[in-house]
């Protein structure tokens, strides 16, 4: 025998880890709310030319990682790796920039990427994920929008119950401070490349800004020593990232500045930030962002800077377990009918506690009661509740606390209140 197994890189969440994912994405939704975004869903395929235009060919999502395919037509298409550029491309076809002020659009969802999988890196993973974008005189460009931004994720991460996460923030300019770095990086690369590692030595020909990423520990002592990016920021790129910084440091959400976080995608300008945690090992970021003022126009868009973020929701969820969160989807009731004929009164009273919003498991009429119990048992049910014929005539039924042992009889009309408690 050989069974079908999940492909490499991919898995499946079972319950009941299930619920803590329900309960991120619920507090996460409520959270949106409070800001007022809106969810926005767009295909998990698209046309690999988006992503190649958005993200950049030279990004290590683009180059190596995307799950890319012909459809039966001979176009192109590819698995969405992010999805920045897709409500990018959803603005622009659906003319949103129409629609005044300033656009916020929140999305959940699965994000594909062909990585080397280990703890906290798969190769379909989710990301909860939000947008803010417009045209400038709705005040998309102010730092007042970045800062917004990140003061929602303090509360989002407060709100799921992340403890001790830290905020690392950087500026990597607009896109001609970028060129200015880029040439600088470029040439103090020249005499040290050939030290640095085989991926360093592409990065340098290629995309310099990338060399920031190397994790090579031999290769760090040369990137300490490269041309810092904040030395190549204009008056407006710093300005910005001052505003940004004051406003944090006035609503007391604590931030480090990290120089070489330069991000993986090529779109972003000025601010960039992460949000790392402890509990995650290597893979420490539970999610990234910045502004990307230049995407819209690189996907032939009208001009309409915003800022984003996406946060990895397993990793999220690997960091809460880290902390000892547990799944908690409690059984309250565990009803059994006990005796011939008494499924139908059992379901009956199960549907009425489950309508008035009890967690119910049923048993069956030729369980006796021995074994009903011991079900109740392993299920975790907080109570039993005996449907026999005498309870039924008398309209009450005996409830017994498993925990405690106490055994108590309540009226029909009382039940559910009881069981709540
Ligand atoms: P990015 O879209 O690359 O900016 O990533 C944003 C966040 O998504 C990261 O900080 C991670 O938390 C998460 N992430 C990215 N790639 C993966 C992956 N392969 N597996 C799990 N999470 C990921």
């Amino acid at each position: 025998m050989n069974p079908v197994k999940a492909i490499k890189g991919t898995r499946d969440i079972l319950p009941p880890s299930t619920s803590v994912w329900n309960h991120v994405e619920a507090a996460a939704r409520d959270v949106f709310r409070v800001y007022n975004y809106q969810e926005i869903r767009t295909p998990i395929f698209e046309e690999t030319a988006l992503f190649v235009r958005g993200v950049g060919e030279d990004t290590d999502v683009v180059s190596k990682e995307m799950y890319t395919f012909e459809d039966r037509d001979g176009t192109s298409l590819t698995l969405r790796p992010e999805a920045t550029a897709s409500v990018m491309r959803a603005y622009i076809e659906h003319r949103l920039d129409q629609i005044p002020g300033v656009k916020k659009y929140y999305y959940i969802g699965p994000m594909f990427r062909r990585e080397r999988p280990q703890k906290g890196r798969y190769r379909q993973f989710f990301q909860i994920g939000a947008e803010v974008m417009g045209p400038p005189t709705a005040g998309s460009e102010s730092p007042a929008r970045d800062a917004e931004v990140l003061e929602m994720l303090a509360t989002l991460l407060d709100e799921v119950g992340l403890r001790d996460w830290s905020l690392q923030l950087n500026s990597v300019g607009s896109a001609d401070d970028r060129a200015r770095y880029n040439k600088a990086l470029r040439e103090a690369l020249k005499p040290v490349v050939h030290l640095m590692c085989p991926d360093c030595q592409r990065r340098a020909e290629t995309n310099p800004l990338r060399v920031l990423d190397c994790k090579v520990p031999e290769d760090q002592p040369i990137i300490e020593k490269l041309p810092k990016i904040s030395e190549y920021l204009d008056e407006g790129s710093r300005e910005h990232f001052d505003q940004v910084k004051k406003m944090l440091d006035a609503v007391g959400v604590a931030y480090s500045i990290n120089e070489r976080m330069v991000r993986g995608l090529d779109y972003y300008t000025r601010t960039t930030f992460e949000f790392t945690h402890g509990g995650l090992g290597a893979q420490s970021a539970v999610l990234g962002g910045g502004r990307y003022d230049g995407l819209s126009e690189s996907l032939d868009g009208p001009k309409a800077p915003g800022i984003g973020f996406a946060i990895g929701e397993d990793r999220l969820i690997l960091a809460l377990q880290s902390q000892g969160e547990e799944a908690s989807a409690r059984i309250q009731a565990f009803v059994a009918p006990l005796g011939a004929g008494m499924n139908q009164a059992a379901l009956k009273l199960a549907r009425e506690l489950r309508r008035a919003g009890i967690t119910a498991d049923l048993g069956d009429e030729n369980f006796r009661l021995k074994k009903s119990f011991e079900l109740a048992e392993k299920s975790g049910a907080q109570h039993i509740v005996i449907v026999g014929e005498n309870e039924v005539n008398a309209d009450q039924f005996a409830v017994k606390n498993l925990a405690s042992g106490e055994q108590v009889t309540v009226p029909r009309a009382e039940l559910a209140d009881f069981l709540r408690k």
